[in-house]
């Protein structure tokens, strides 16, 4: 096999699984699956060495993993790992596309004339598209603009962090907007047939600009990803006439906690070095006056910060922020750097704890976060410091903190009145960007959707922010198992098409578990404030262990917590925090802070970014936690996935480290069981994309006469239009007769299709 061993080797094994790539001379080269670990129970016993030699260029070459003419684990698992070594680095698995991170820059795959070619491809329906993520984004936009009945599209991008599910993302919006501008510009100006020539509509450059701003201000280094998005995505371009009309954005679940903590070696979030780098740079003039050191951030600011700032700057230009707009939010990433650096002291001879006055830095701090926020200083000091509660609707009583908890509480409200702030932020310039994108209802009646969200997570402590995104995750699984599993193979046996019987997980239990009357998170939600953590975990461990799938830690060594089986694994979620992000309580004295600011523009972020936490803050008699807000959003995401055709890209990271040309196989084994990979080869084996009843395949493709059997005249013009003899017997890879309906390949309809335009 011919590849480049200086630039690639093949990483961390599975120890039971023998090196598979043979250094011999190509197409000598077998993979024995008898050498391969096949681990599906008892057909191992019908595993012989010699009919299941598969040569390795015929594994290379394989492009669809449904395809493959043994599906094992191992097998499917060989198959991408060798064609990534060829630097293949998408495959499809049926209608999935598997994309394994290059780790590398492979501009190559992402010019113009790629998208061309793809786009080609698509239109012209052949039966077998190459492998690439434009193909599956031209799918999409294919069915949404000519197919029969328009349907909603979405792109589900999924994969653990790193593995370059934004990148996907950006390339797939890449191409919409390139095909876009190629489909209205071409018949206006025919000579001008070039697709590098082509100049991007107004809105299209608005859309493409939303993308730097929302990574700036949401994205971060991470010790798995230098730019990793830490809020969820789903992008929804709206079409209307077969055109681009403009889009909306969702967001889900912004880890907020970022702005005041992040683990070692990570970063806060970029903007916070992109201004700071600004302002030493002169690039932002008059901001502020930078200090030597942040709290908040831990990592420093790097060259391409800058370079990135200025990319910030052009897409707030693109998307009409205008110059006061972009400093008022600039004074407020300025603010929150001098809100960090803002200590408490026990003042003397007292237990009060207060700001810290006899610092000169702190006093800078306090003093540069009010003039930026429009605040008194004694306002501030105060709200950090003291604790009011109503007596009546009439009387307020001011506290101290408890004096045992005095410092951590002043740190609490700080800390929670820095994430306050940059949520709104967000939400402020997220709702602004959709007003500036969304087109009006009347022009649009469709949409192709494009999903980003954080993959399942398991680390070696998870907390709140985990159990959010793996719920997210096993509700994904769960629509992917309905829609695409059980779905298609109850359907294909009422058929009578499905001789054998394909196993599948049904994670339902697991969501059950998680979101029902009686579950993880309904115990969590109602929990006394009273409650320790420790003994929260307790309740929830005890009832919910008759599902089998909570539990408490096995070794007694480990930190309170409780064990969840998730579909892609167990994961131990610790007590600790979790109660406390979970009610994420933001005290009333903090929105009335902010709500008084003398800054229209902070009195504003408010009160006019309806984000839930403003309702958490106003009605404080109902319960509303972390976990009913995002459960509340997924069942949101899950209501619009139902109204769409959906297409998956699995991401996958070839190694931990995202090291170029590194293939840890172990590594890439669970991801593609993780994400449903293996179970999609299996199942879609079976696949016929299109499936119509005989009454409405007979009346699109047959004609006016009446039938009596409308099934048997069906299938005999099918043969006709689709017979590969005299006789008319049809491939049945292309086509295959059910019980109630016919079931099409793509390249079949689209032969049909063809033959019924020409009539
Ligand atoms: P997270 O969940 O942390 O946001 P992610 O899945 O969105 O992770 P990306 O940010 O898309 O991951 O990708 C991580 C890195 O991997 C990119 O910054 C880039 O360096 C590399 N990468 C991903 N996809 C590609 C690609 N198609 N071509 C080249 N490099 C890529
Ligand atoms: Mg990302």
């Amino acid at each position: 096999m011919d590849y480049d061993e200086s630039s690639l080797s093949l990483g961390r094994r599975s120890s039971k699984i023998p090196p598979p790539v043979p250094k011999k001379k190509p197409r000598k080269d077998v993979v024995t699956v008898s050498e391969l670990r096949c681990n599906t129970g008892s057909q191992e016993s019908l595993l012989s060495d010699s009919f299941l030699d598969i040569p390795v260029d015929e594994l290379i070459l394989c492009d669809d993993l449904t395809r493959l003419p043994i599906l094992y684990d191992d097998i499917v698992l060989e198959c991408v790992c060798l064609r990534y070594c060829e630097r293949l680095f998408y495959t499809w698995a049926g209608p999935t596309l598997v994309a394994a991170n290059p780790c590398r820059l492979v501009d190559y795959l992402y010019t113009s004339s790629q998208i061309k070619h793809h786009h080609n491809q698509v239109k012209s329906g052949v039966d077998r598209r190459d492998a690439h993520v434009y193909s599956i984004a031209g799918v999409a936009h294919h069915r949404l603009t000519h197919d029969l009945g328009l349907v909603n599209q979405a792109v589900l991008v999924s994969g653990e962090s790193g593995a370059g599910k934004t990148e996907s993302a950006r390339y797939m919006l890449g191409y919409l907007t390139h095909v876009e501008t190629k489909i209205l510009q071409v018949p206006r100006s025919p000579l001008k047939g070039v697709w590098e020539d082509m100049e991007p509509t107004d809105i299209q450059n608005k859309i493409l600009a939303s993308n730097p701003i929302l990574e700036a201000f949401g994205n971060a280094a991470t010790i798995r990803n230098h730019n990793s998005s830490r809020f969820g995505k789903l992008i929804r371009l709206q079409y209307g006439g077969q055109q681009l009309r403009g889009a909306e954005i969702d967001t889900y679940l912004l880890e907020k906690t970022r702005v005041t903590h992040q683990t070692e070696n990570e970063r806060n979030f970029h903007i916070f070095y992109q201004v700071l780098s600004g302002v030493r740079s002169g690039l932002l003039k008059d901001l502020f006056e930078s200090e030597e050191t942040y709290n908040i951030l831990l990592g420093e600011a790097t060259s391409s910060d800058l370079a990135n700032l200025q990319e910030t700057l052009h897409a707030f230009q693109q998307l009409n922020f205008s110059r006061s707009h972009q400093n008022e939010i600039f004074k407020v990433i300025a603010a929150l750097l001098y809100l960090g650096n803002i200590t408490f002291i026990q003042e003397e001879g007292q237990t009060n704890w207060t700001v810290n006055k006899a610092s000169t830095e702190c006093v800078r701090s306090l003093q540069g976060a009010c003039v930026l926020l429009g605040l008194r200083e004694d306002q501030l000091v105060n709200t950090l410091t003291v604790h009011t509660f109503s007596v009546s609707s009439a009387q307020k009583v001011s506290v101290f903190h408890k004096p045992c908890e005095r410092r951590r509480q002043c740190v609490e409200r700080r800390d929670a009145l820095m994430q306050l702030i940059y949520q709104c932020l967000f939400i402020h310039i997220v709702n602004f960007i959709n007003d500036k994108i969304r087109a009006d209802r009347t022009v649009w009646s469709h949409f192709l959707g494009i999903l980003d969200v954080y993959g399942f997570e398991t680390f070696e402590q998870n907390s709140l922010e985990q159990l959010c995104i793996n719920y997210a995750n096993e509700r994904l699984q769960q629509a992917f198992t309905f829609r695409y599993l059980s779905a298609e193979h109850q359907m294909l046996k009422e058929e009578g098409l499905l001789g054998m019987d394909v196993p599948y997980t049904d994670n339902s239990s697991c969501v059950r578990a998680l979101d029902s009357r009686i579950s993880v998170f309904a115990i969590l939600n109602e929990l006394k404030r009273d409650v320790k953590e420790d003994e929260a975990c307790n309740r929830v461990c005890k009832a919910l262990e008759h599902t089998g799938l909570v539990c408490a830690p096995s070794s007694p060594k480990h930190t309170p917590g409780f064990v969840i089986c998730h579909y892609a694994g167990p994961v131990k979620y610790d007590a600790e925090g979790l109660l406390h992000k979970n009610k994420d309580e933001v005290p009333q004295e903090v929105w009335g802070l902010l709500a008084g600011s003398s800054q229209d523009f902070i009195g504003k972020l408010t009160v006019g970014t309806h984000g839930v936490d403003i309702e958490a803050g106003r009605r404080t008699t109902r319960k509303i936690t972390t976990l009913s807000k995002f459960k509340s959003s997924v069942d949101t995401l899950m209501k619009t996935l139902s109204q769409c055709d959906l297409h998956y890209v699995r991401c996958i990271k070839p190694s931990e480290g995202a090291l170029t040309g590194m293939v840890d196989r172990e590594y890439t084994l669970h991801q593609l069981k993780a994400c449903g990979v293996i179970e999609t080869v299996c199942i879609s084996q079976a696949g016929y994309p299109v499936r119509m009843c005989y009454a409405d395949f007979y009346a699109r493709y047959g004609g006016s006469r009446i039938e009596r059997d409308v099934a048997a005249s069906s299938i005999a013009l099918a043969r006709s239009i689709l017979g590969t003899s005299a006789e008319g017997d049809i491939d049945t890879a292309k086509c295959r007769f059910g019980y109630t309906r016919v079931f099409l390949s793509e390249s079949a309809l689209h032969t049909l299709e063809k033959v019924r335009e020409e009539k």
